[in-house]
């Protein structure tokens, strides 16, 4: 009998199974790939992180409290995992990514500099702002490493005693009516416990399908291109991470170049998206996908318009409103669920953690969670 059986050993799950064993659980956590797989939401090398948030202002005290949490994860395991090389939020007056980064850094007080384009052009000389262009820095923005933290969480995890199995795929759970306990299957066994977590990623909608949750796997895009000419104007310290609203609104973010053979990361936020099977994902990449994302890079960032190196795909899930659900399951108490993407819920990950495991033990969270409810769709 395990305290917490967790579903999905992921973004979300890796930290969770982390968080629960520091906290003394006997966890046994579930993952269907294997360790540190590429096949959901959590690979592709690098995740933005930052605190003006402009999808709302009541994301900021979650972020700020994960940034704490990622950064005594790096003093526990004496690991980089954080490159905070400063972020830009980019786009005209009267676009979402600038006001709504504004917005929150006016709410929270902040500490960011609003920066016109021709300032933008000396301090950053790889990108060319459109004269109408105006930027939001965050010099605590930047990007974490999600391989890295996904291994770092699960060897803590296992240290603290938790079991994990991978290419073990949850089949069926079943919770007793009266608020104790639950039954996992999985093709090698049945395992009970006291209470259950289920992060399972763009596998949400078939392990929660008894809810109807709006969940809609998205497949995703992501491209490496490698810089014309020097590469020192893309170095972390030299290239901030990015997020660049142009007037047409499809958003897309870069990311400084972290190994030169790979080259510089960009990807759409949302524009070249297309909803998905997670079992049957089309892993090929289309070079007229290529030459979209290069369209954009030739006007904002011409030196990166040239040879794309690699490309891979990824999933989002999404919501309608594109904020996360995360709720204790409305009939079984002792279950709790997440799915906190809509492309922008890495960064999360430790306060998701704790929020979780504060819901499997205590059945409540300190964190302001009602904005994630499962009830408002
Ligand atoms: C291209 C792209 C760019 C992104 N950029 C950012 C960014 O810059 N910043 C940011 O904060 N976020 C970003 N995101 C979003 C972020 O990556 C996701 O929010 C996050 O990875 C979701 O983690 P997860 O644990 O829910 O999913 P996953 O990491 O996919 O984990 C779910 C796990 O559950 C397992 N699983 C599923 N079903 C079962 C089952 N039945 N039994 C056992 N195991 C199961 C899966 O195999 C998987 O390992 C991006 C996402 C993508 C795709």
């Amino acid at each position: 009998m395990y305290d917490v059986i967790l579903v999905g050993l992921g973004g979300m799950g890796s930290a969770v199974a982390c968080e629960l064993a520091r906290r003394g659980k006997r966890v046994l956590g579930l993952e269907r790939h294997a360790r540190g797989h590429d096949r959901g939401s959590s690979h592709g090398g690098s995740r933005l992180i930052r605190q003006a948030y402009f999808e709302d202002p009541a994301y900021v005290p979650l972020v700020l409290r994960a940034y704490e949490l990622w950064e005594r994860l790096e003093r526990e395991t004496n690991k980089d995992l954080m490159t905070l090389c400063g972020g830009l939020m980019l786009g005209q007056r009267g676009s979402r990514v600038l006001e709504g980064s504004l917005l929150s850094a006016q709410v929270h007080d902040l500490p960011c500099e609003v920066i016109e384009a021709e300032e933008l052009r000396r301090r950053f000389p790889a990108l060319a702002p459109t004269r109408e262009t105006v930027a939001l820095y965050e010099a605590s923005a930047g990007f974490i490493d999600p391989g890295g933290a996904i291994d770092a969480q699960l060897d803590r995890a296992a240290n603290h005693g938790a079991e994990l199995r991978f290419e073990e795929p949850v089949v069926s759970w079943e919770a007793a009516g009266s608020g104790d306990g639950v039954r996992v299957e999985t093709p090698a066994a049945v395992y009970e416990a006291e209470r259950l977590i289920l992060a399972p990623g763009a596998w949400a909608p078939a392990l929660l399908a008894e809810m109807g949750l709006p969940l809609e796997p998205e497949r995703r895009v992501i491209c490496w291109f490698e810089p014309e000419g020097d590469a020192e104007p893309f170095l972390p310290g030299n290239f901030p991470v990015f997020i660049w609203e142009p007037e047409d609104g499809n958003t897309f973010t870069c990311f400084p170049l972290v190994a030169e053979k790979r080259g510089v990361k960009s990807v759409f936020f949302r524009a070249g998206g297309a909803p998905c099977d997670p079992d049957a994902l089309d892993r090929r990449v289309r070079e007229d996908e290529i030459e979209f994302i290069r369209g954009y890079l030739d006007r904002y960032v011409p030196a990166l318009a040239g040879r794309c190196l690699a490309t891979d795909v990824c999933m989002y899930t999404n919501t309608p409103d594109e904020h996360f659900v995360i709720d204790l399951h409305p009939d079984h108490p002792q279950v709790s669920f997440a799915s906190p993407c809509s492309g922008h819920g890495y960064k999360f990950a430790t306060v998701i953690a704790e929020i979780l495991a504060d819901l499997a033990t205590d059945g409540a969270t300190r964190h302001p969670i009602e904005m994630f409810s499962s009830r408002r769709f």
